[in-house]
């Protein structure tokens, strides 16, 4: 049955932890994966996500399964905190996924279910997985262009001239804050801009929400979203709690669709739900109570916000740091443009050749698209990173 199947490819972030791993240089700075490391390089449990793990384990809970919906209260919740407890035209309706991704995926499948000849636009660049999901849904998908590669900033023009030539089998995915892997920003006038396109050529907003309150705020960063989700009828919406809650491995997240009727709503989420019971029969629940319990309890919520927040201003002062010491040691501001962008992500200009170069000589894991995880910066190898990079570059003073 299996003696012909190929060998994918490797995944090239799990190949390079691997890797890195390995080296033991004491002067190793490793980007290549997306979490957050504290000041020892330690992947953060959040405070309030370990209060209440423990709580939920000395409660003794059952682990019975929940329902293919998922918690209806946790998908509530969530989709409060990523509305910003907005209220919106429509009807939202959704379902608990595993992780992000598993909401992508469910997503995918029900949009192949509603239109087979779908095409999904996705960004140049976008985050690795996104591509591979939309072939696995069996969905034909297209680049538009994001970035202006020579400058590192947002390529405007080119991506409304090509987007605005989309129509009703188009559609669209978005970032919802914190484009991975390139940092870009879009401004509340690129959404609105965006917003009025869908509307006026009718093609769905997918919109792909997994570093709310890593950008300007939690409420803050749902600006783009809210506006879309008040100009146009329909969106699908998949959320990941993997990085604003520290739950990477356990798979949290939701899938949503916002439709003009109750009955359309209803229809989406029940379609959403099979898709999941197709794929993994119910959804993973410790993590998913563990968002619930923080977003329902004030006190949670307050010190989880908090601690956001401060991880918030540790990747802004990173990024300030590294753009001074670019600065510095190039002669020049090309760099620049890490300042004005958002996230846990930024891109250097270097070949997949020069990451490599920089892995091989200076122990500096990136990916071969450029990737850093500024968020994974240890301060005191700021300098180090910079005059490395900026060797591989060729651009020394
Ligand atoms: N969407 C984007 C844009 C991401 O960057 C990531 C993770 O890096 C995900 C989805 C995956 O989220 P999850 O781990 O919750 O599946």
């Amino acid at each position: 049955m299996f003696a012909n199947i190929a060998q994918p490819a490797a995944d090239e972030i799990v190949e390079l932890m691997a890797r890195s791993s390995k080296d033991d240089r004491p002067f190793k700075v490793d980007l290549s994966v997306g979490v957050y490391k504290d000041a020892n390089n330690n992947v953060l449990l959040m405070q309030a996500v370990k209060a209440v793990d423990q709580q939920l384990a000395n409660a003794g809970r059952n682990k019975s399964y929940v329902g293919s919906k998922g918690d209806l209260e946790y998908v509530q919740l969530l989709q409060e905190l990523v509305f910003a407890n907005q209220a919106v035209t429509g009807f939202v309706s959704g379902v608990q996924t595993a992780g992000g991704s598993g909401g992508l995926r469910a997503i995918l499948d029900l949009i192949k279910l509603a239109n087979p000849k779908a095409k999904i636009w996705v960004s140049d660049p976008t985050y690795a997985n996104h591509i591979p999901t939309i072939k696995a849904a069996g969905l034909a998908y297209e680049e538009y262009p994001f970035i202006d590669y020579k400058t590192m900033t947002l390529d405007e023009s080119a991506m409304f001239n090509t987007l605005e030539k989309l129509g009703e089998n188009d559609v669209v995915l978005l970032h919802g804050s914190c484009h991975n892997p390139s940092g870009l920003r879009l401004t509340l006038q690129h959404w609105q801009q965006l917003a009025q396109l869908a509307k006026s050529n009718n093609f769905l907003p997918l919109i792909d929400t997994a570093y709310q309150g890593f950008a300007d705020g939690l409420n803050e960063d749902a600006a783009g979203l809210l506006t879309i989700a008040n100009t146009v009828e329909r969106l699908a919406l998949c959320v990941s709690c993997s990085k604003n809650f520290g739950l990477y491995s356990d798979r949290v997240g939701a899938a949503y669709i916002l439709s003009p009727t109750q009955a359309e709503a209803d229809k989406a989420q029940s379609q959403l739900a099979i898709m999941s019971k197709a794929t993994y029969w119910v959804p993973p629940s410790n993590g998913a109570e563990i968002v619930k319990t923080i977003i329902k309890d004030p006190a949670l919520k307050n010190i989880w916000s908090e601690e956001l927040a401060q991880i918030n201003i540790k990747i802004k002062s990173i990024r300030t740091k590294l753009c001074a010491a670019f600065c510095q040691q190039s002669g020049d501001n090309y760099f620049d443009y890490i300042l004005s962008q958002e996230g846990m992500f930024a891109m250097l200009p270097a070949s997949p050749e020069q990451m490599e170069q920089l892995r091989d000589q200076y122990a500096i894991y990136g990916l071969n698209n450029g990737r850093i995880n500024l968020a994974s910066i240890p301060e005191h190898k700021i300098e180090y990173l910079v005059k490395s990079i900026l060797a591989v570059t060729h651009r020394t003073k």
